[in-house]
């Protein structure tokens, strides 16, 4: 199949974008991105929407999974539309698709309790190296598009939720950041500490931490956490009460509406062994308005490489990329940042758009009477 479309992609566009590599030739041959939302499109209206007792019935259940209804709307029907499969094929899982909020989930899931299982020891070992250099790379890029929130963090607390050898934090600590980062990883935790100077990591959760159960937090960091967490609507509530007035959270994962989704279907790179949600700009803010914060803004991501101008590509395909990824709100990874309140929105948003939530009626306070007359 694959080997069909490289074929047709050949006649189609000849040699011209053999240099372009995989990862970006979707965003910049010319055509291609109609071709990709036509594909989406016509997977969604061939794939059959089905009740979960009849899903329920024809698909193993691992010792560690559970099945669930959709995690951000509560819908129980799902469209099961993706199976990756893990290159050694040591693992394999199915993707859903709720017909009702349009997210994109692992069904079945993973245990919460059994989480750990997912991240046997040894997790923590290729954190270095050339990969931690890639990665703290990509944080800087992260905290370049999210400005001014990182720009200075004198007098500014910040927490890292799942902040594994402490890459991150060592940087927030440079931007003057008063850091604290939890992970449930031990050995993360350790070379976390090795690393900070005036910053700490804890092992464990928020709850579990009394620095850190105490709250006031200015900024917390959620990067490549998100599409691993079970139980995102109690997290993300516990995140809000965490927050200062005018506080942000910050999130960076991997894009569910991407273009490379939609072209490369179960091959996706997004699609890893241990992660369970996949999130887009769309459904967020479903999350977001259900655990009460105020609005939603978002820093297209145009790739690394195009972002640290280390990139190869003409400046005419630089540009069509970027058009890409704008129109189709495709990139790769999904960059967000959530206002905790209205302090905050006027406080960080900049010239961003911002996208404002309300929230549910059964959380929402009763409207204060308007007395002025107008
Ligand atoms: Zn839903």
């Amino acid at each position: 199949m694959v080997s069909a479309r490289r074929l047709l992609g050949k006649l189609v566009y000849g040699s011209r974008y053999d240099k372009v590599p995989w990862g970006q030739r979707v965003y910049v041959r010319p055509g291609e991105r109609l071709i990709r939302e036509a594909q989406w499109r016509r997977l969604l209206r061939r794939s059959p929407i089905v009740e979960p007792e009849d899903y329920q019935a024809r698909m193993p259940l691992g010792e560690i999974e559970e099945f669930i209804d959709c995690t951000l709307c509560g819908e129980p029907r799902m469209q099961p539309l993706y199976e990756p499969v893990g290159e050694d094929g040591k693992w394999r899982y199915h993707v859903v698709r709720c017909p009702s909020c349009g997210f994109l989930y692992r069904n079945p899931n993973i245990r919460p309790e059994r989480l750990g299982d997912l991240y046997a020891k040894g997790y923590s070992k290729f954190l270095t190296g050339k990969y931690a250099a890639n990665r703290q790379r990509r944080y800087q890029l992260t905290m370049d598009a999210f400005s001014p929130v990182f720009d200075d963090g004198a007098g500014r607390r910040l927490l890292d939720f799942g902040c594994g050898a402490g890459l991150f934090l060592e940087l927030a600590e440079q931007r003057g950041f008063d850091a604290v980062g939890v992970d449930l990883s031990p050995d993360s935790v350790a070379q976390a500490n090795e690393r900070l100077t005036r910053g700490r990591a804890y092992l464990g959760a928020p709850e579990d931490v009394p620095e850190i159960a105490a709250g006031g937090f200015d900024v917390i960091t959620l990067w490549s956490v998100l599409a691993h967490l079970p139980r995102p609507v109690d997290d993300f509530r516990r995140f809000r009460e965490l927050l200062a007035p005018g506080g942000v959270l910050m999130i960076l994962t991997v894009n569910a509406n991407s273009l490379l989704l939609k072209a490369y279907e179960s091959a996706w790179s997004g699609f890893t062994k241990n992660h369970l949600m996949f999130y887009s700009a769309d459904t967020l803010p479903v999350l977001l308005r259900r655990t009460g914060f105020a609005g939603a803004g978002y820093a297209p991501f145009y790739g690394d490489t195009i972002e640290a101008r280390t990139t190869n590509l003409p400046e005419s395909l630089r540009a069509r990329l970027r058009r890409t990824v704008k129109a189709t709100d495709g990139g790769n990874m999904l960059r967000a940042m959530a206002f905790a309140d209205e302090e905050a929105i006027t406080r960080w948003a900049g010239s961003r758009e911002v996208r404002r939530l309300r929230a549910e009626p059964a959380a929402a306070k009763p409207a204060p009477l308007d007395l002025t007359g107008t």
